[in-house]
């Protein structure tokens, strides 16, 4: 008898015939993700979690855990693993996974999309157009955007997705790349020149800074009130994180007081973002729906990744992307 699954999404086609050779596949076939009640009922009999995205299964915790005696492995369709509690999986023998490098590219595209987009205010004057505000007398410096090109770009958090925008930084736009990590990245600084600087400096020298950390304890809110203050006025923050990552109501508090020129967010406090958020007024702020990922391509990759991995773990091997380890 093959092994029981649960898949909080419904699986592309390929990596579902693929994963139907080892086990037995359940699927949630509504909109978003498996409601709650439903899935602690769901997991109670199976060995293997296909969560679809972390965002697309919530928390794995103790209560979590508690529904699922026989659980061997938990496949996260998404590098970020902030909803696991690996403590609580190891415990218990149960194996997580993620699916690093085949998203870095086109998550560094988002970045670049969202430093532009803020940058030019295309977003803006793209209603601007389309409302027939454009006129014979518009006067062209009111819309003057920014400049990205040589221009300095701070990275915090320059890992796998952080070096594939240094790279379009330094080789597309001829900017300037500080970073800063806990530890220091040699290899990033000979490839593209980046230099690494402490937290504090970044923020205070950097034109656009792009917050590329996971959410772990030590990151949570690494960018608040301070932080923001010693931003320059004319810079631009780009989040594609976590949400939490980034003390919201601190954000919104330095672009309403102009402590910052503007800010492209693809991940927020709460997801999906509540319609009265202040951030969704602002007309520079560029948001978009945790789309970092989200192509078709590269969500296929990340599917057939995340299944091998589950694969692995139940046909007795080492899955690729173990994490917490
Ligand atoms: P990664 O290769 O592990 O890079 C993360 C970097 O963050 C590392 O270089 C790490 O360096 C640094 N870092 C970790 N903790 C830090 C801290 N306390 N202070 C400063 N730097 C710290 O991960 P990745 O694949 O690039 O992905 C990064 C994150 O992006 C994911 O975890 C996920 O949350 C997010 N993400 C979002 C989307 C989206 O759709 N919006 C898509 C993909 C990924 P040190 O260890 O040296 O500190």
């Amino acid at each position: 008898m093959k092994p029981k699954i649960y898949s909080t999404y419904s699986i592309p086609v390929q990596v579902k015939d693929y994963m139907a050779q080892y086990c037995d596949i359940r699927e949630w076939h509504g909109d978003g993700r498996t409601p709650r009640d439903i899935l602690l009922e769901e997991i109670a009999d199976v060995e293997g979690l296909y969560t679809g995205g972390s965002s697309m299964v919530g928390r794995i915790d103790e209560e979590l855990l508690n529904h699922a005696p026989h659980l061997k492995v938990i496949s996260n369709v998404s590098v970020g693993y902030n909803n696991f509690d690996v403590d609580a999986m190891t415990k218990r023998n149960v194996i997580g996974t993620n699916t690093p490098y085949v998203l870095d590219e086109t998550v560094a595209d988002l970045a670049f999309a969202l430093i532009l987009s803020t940058a030019r205010r295309i977003t803006e004057l793209d209603r601007f157009v389309k409302e027939g505000s454009w006129k014979p007398t518009t006067n062209y410096r009111e819309i003057y955007g920014k400049d990205v090109h040589s221009t300095t770009l701070g990275i915090i958090g320059m890992g796998r997705i952080g070096e594939a925008i240094a790279r379009r930084a330094k080789f597309g736009f001829n900017m300037d790349v500080l970073y800063f990590n806990r530890n220091r990245k040699q290899a990033a600084e000979e490839k593209y020149g980046a230099e690494y600087c402490d937290l504090t400096s970044l923020l205070t020298r950097s034109d656009y800074i792009v917050l590329m950390t996971p959410l772990t304890p030590e990151t949570f809110q690494i960018i608040g009130k301070e932080e923001f203050k010693l931003m320059k006025k004319s810079a631009v923050f780009i989040n594609i994180s976590r949400g939490q990552t980034v003390d919201e109501q601190a954000l919104i508090h330095a672009l309403q007081n102009g402590e910052i020129h503007g800010a492209g967010l693809d991940v927020f406090e709460k997801e999906p973002v509540d319609p009265t958020n202040p951030l969704l007024q602002m007309s520079n702020v560029v948001t978009v729906p945790h789309i970092g990922s989200a192509t078709a391509r590269t969500e296929a990759a990340m599917a057939m990744r995340a299944a091998e991995n589950l694969v692995a773990v139940l046909t007795g091997k080492e899955p690729i992307d173990p994490v917490g380890k």
